[in-house]
């Protein structure tokens, strides 16, 4: 067990400098085109990858930090430089996570490096569980695996959609259902390898924010995978599958759900970038901005805003740190996991709004970027499960009780 301090040791420091100097340097300056190219900005992706910032490395060295708190930090950091570009850096991680999450050993050593690939090489990763019909509701899966014993091969059909990275990606992780009876006790997880025939990607979603994101739908068409490409193994999905049979309540999470609970505080943190981000930049602007003869800041209207900005994302913060560190010592107890990224994504869209305002009608056009931040912070009560869903996520821990 570590302590739980706010005070960050000599390593999360450096490399929180480490990731503002890489923002502030090469990832704001080119935020706005990108964002309007709507495009991957493989360029940048690829720098990081040069700096090993985009490395399995670095991701292993955060998930490794037994304080948990390496990675918020650095998430916040590199989402403060712009989220779109920051989750083209880190989108892959939610793959390398689900392999973690549900794979053997040797799976993981395997194709966890395959989500990175090389600083000359760079190759991403996507995790895909997402259905046309399947959202929220992760249990209703429609995308079938049928395990074909002849060949020792698994047989997987459907359609994927808003995947991040979806497409082109070299490895994706695909959740599909195994036995559709048992609903979400009934699936398993799948590495697609690179090239695999029948993998396709669909529409490239045109979106709001997060534009330098690429968000696809995946198309599955009689993709054949090798036996051992299901994470975890055939053994120990038969006999999860027959224990869910024979008494089905086994309380055992879903796959894809507890790659989503391990990444709450993670995601909480990039929002809380974007936060930040909104939040200097309307404080330095209130200090500059006359109006009547002084600084708008001299307003306790504007200035009130400011200090509950401020306030908001200290308060986000603390919660992100302690699910972080909870993630990492003893476990959540009360849906501490779900309290950070609700709060955290709650208080960017708030706090982009609050900035915008603070600039009036700069502040609704493109030439400042508080909009933009504005656009980008409302993905965070909608993925990684709707601001709804963690209160049903809370309301569950906190009463013990099948909230609906
Ligand atoms: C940019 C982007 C990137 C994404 N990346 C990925 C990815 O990489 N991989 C992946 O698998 N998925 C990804 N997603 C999908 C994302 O996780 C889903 O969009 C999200 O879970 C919501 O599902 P849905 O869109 O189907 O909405 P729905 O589930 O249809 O929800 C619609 C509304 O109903 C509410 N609602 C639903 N059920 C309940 C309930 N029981 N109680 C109260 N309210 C409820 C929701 O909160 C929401 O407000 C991404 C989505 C976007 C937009």
């Amino acid at each position: 067990m570590a302590d739980f301090s706010l005070e960050l040791n000599e390593d999360q420091q450096q490399i929180q400098k480490w990731v503002h100097d890489f923002a502030d340097t090469s990832i704001r300056p080119v935020a706005h085109e990108w964002d309007e190219r709507e495009e991957f900005p493989w360029p940048v992706v690829e720098e990081a990858a040069r700096i090993g910032l985009y490395s399995v490395d670095f991701m292993a060295n955060a998930l490794f930090d037994p304080t948990g708190l390496t990675l918020p930090v650095a998430l916040e950091e590199m989402f403060w430089g712009d989220a779109g570009i920051g989750l083209a850096i880190f989108g892959s991680a939610l793959a390398a996570a689900g392999i973690s999450g549900n794979g053997t050993q040797e799976q993981i050593m395997e194709w966890v490096p395959q989500c990175y690939g090389t600083a000359d090489e760079v190759k991403l990763g996507a995790f895909c569980v997402s259905e046309p019909d399947a959202g929220s509701d992760v249990s209703s899966l429609r995308t079938r695996a049928v395990y074909d014993e002849a060949n020792d091969e698994w047989v997987i059909n459907g359609t994927k959609a808003w995947i991040t990275n979806g497409g082109i990606a070299d490895v994706h992780v695909v959740v599909a259902a195994v036995d559709p009876e048992l609903k979400g006790r009934g699936q398993a997880s799948f590495i697609v390898p690179p090239g695999t025939k029948g993998l396709a990607q669909g529409q490239k979603y045109r979106k709001h924010g997060i534009r330098a994101s690429h968000t696809a739908e995946v198309v599955l068409d009689d993709v054949r995978v090798p036996g051992r490409m299901l994470l975890g193994g055939k053994e120990k999905l038969d006999a999860k599958l027959a224990r869910a049979h024979d008494a089905r309540h086994t309380g055992e999470k879903q796959p894809a759900m507890a790659t989503f609970e391990a990444t709450r505080p993670a995601v909480g943190a990039q929002a809380l970038g974007i936060a930040r981000a909104a939040y200097e930049f309307a404080l330095d602007y209130a200090k500059e901005r006359q109006a009547f003869g002084k600084p708008i800041i001299m307003n306790q209207a504007i200035a009130f805003k400011l200090a509950d900005m401020a306030m908001e994302i200290d308060a986000a913060r603390l919660l992100v740190w302690r699910a972080a560190w909870l993630a990492k010592n003893g476990g959540y107890k009360h849906g501490e996991g779900s309290m950070s990224k609700l709060k955290a994504g709650e208080t960017a869209v708030w706090a982009t709004e609050q900035a915008i305002q603070i600039l009036g009608g700069y502040g609704y056009t493109r030439e400042y970027p508080v909009e933009r931040w504005h656009r980008d912070a409302k993905i965070y009560t909608i993925f990684e499960g709707t601001s709804e869903i963690q209160r049903l996520v809370i309301s569950r821990a906190i009463s013990g009780l099948r909230v609906e």
